[in-house]
């Protein structure tokens, strides 16, 4: 679970994020949704630590990963191991999907497992094979990434890899938003899947049919404000908020 407490972001003088309060419990699915420089991206990289931020806590399963209090109450910047410690918990899945070239698909899931979980090879290869398979490329372990049809199939590669890493959470950043229209629904589905099986994910979506049917918690931002959140039926339907109106109103 994440429990997210009065974060604040700035970069220099500007505050991307204002104060956002936001629980995540074990096994829900929040999609994140709201305009363009909301500060979609930057509160998913506050969560995992690849931004820092200048007020309020994230917990991961209770623990602030990113920083610690001193015994006169300074916050401290928690040392890049046990960063790197936990952030092996989340899983993240960008827009860009970031696969070797030069390494076969199954190289690339198992790169991270053995070179940071210090997993043996046939323990990473056999993990990373039934990672691919899950993700429906069992049949493309000794592929190149520039030999898979199109991003779709490196997207889930991509996933694959996140997966390898036995995250308890997945966190996902428009993952689809690079793809061709027509290739977008089988990373979808990937994410449907997981989402069935329980795990825990934040996904960063425009993909408002994808939310409103996966989604336990639809949560919209704007301006670095969570504005207002609620189930799939009470943000899409039922809401009356006229800044969320004018939010969907530019998707439709
Ligand atoms: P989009 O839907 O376009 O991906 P977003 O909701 O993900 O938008 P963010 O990428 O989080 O928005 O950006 C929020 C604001 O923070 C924007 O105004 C952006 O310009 C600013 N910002 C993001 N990263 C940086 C950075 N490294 N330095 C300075 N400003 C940044
Ligand atoms: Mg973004």
């Amino acid at each position: 679970a994440i429990q997210i407490q009065g974060l604040h972001k700035r970069f220099g003088d500007i505050e991307v994020l204002k104060g956002i309060d936001l629980d995540i419990h074990q096994g829900e699915v929040v999609c994140l949704i709201g305009p363009s420089g909301s500060g979609k991206s930057t509160l998913l990289r506050c969560i995992n630590l690849l931004e820092t931020y200048d007020e309020g806590a994230v917990l991961i399963d209770g623990n602030c990963i990113g920083y610690s209090e001193t015994y006169d109450g300074k916050r401290v910047p928690a040392s890049a191991a046990s960063v790197r410690d936990a952030r092996r918990d989340l899983g993240m899945v960008f827009q860009q999907f970031n696969l070797w070239p030069h390494m076969s698909v199954l190289h690339n899931v198992t790169e991270a497992l053995r070179s940071v979980k210090r997993a043996g090879r046939r323990e990473a290869e056999a993990r990373g094979a039934a990672m691919l398979e899950k993700v429906g490329l069992g049949d493309k372990l000794h592929s190149y990434p520039a030999n898979l049809s199109g991003g779709q199939a490196q997207q889930r590669v991509a996933i694959a890899r996140a997966l390898a890493m036995e995250p308890s959470i997945m966190l996902f950043d428009e993952p689809t938003s690079a793809l061709d229209p027509e290739l977008v629904d089988d990373v979808l589905n990937v994410m449907r899947n997981l989402a069935d099986e329980g795990m825990t994910m934040i996904v960063v979506t425009h993909e408002m049919g994808f939310a409103a049917e996966v989604a336990d918690r639809v949560v919209f931002l704007e301006d670095g404000r969570l504005v207002i959140q609620g189930s799939p039926d009470a943000i899409f339907n039922a809401s009356d908020d006229p800044r969320l109106e004018r939010f969907l109103g530019s998707w439709n």
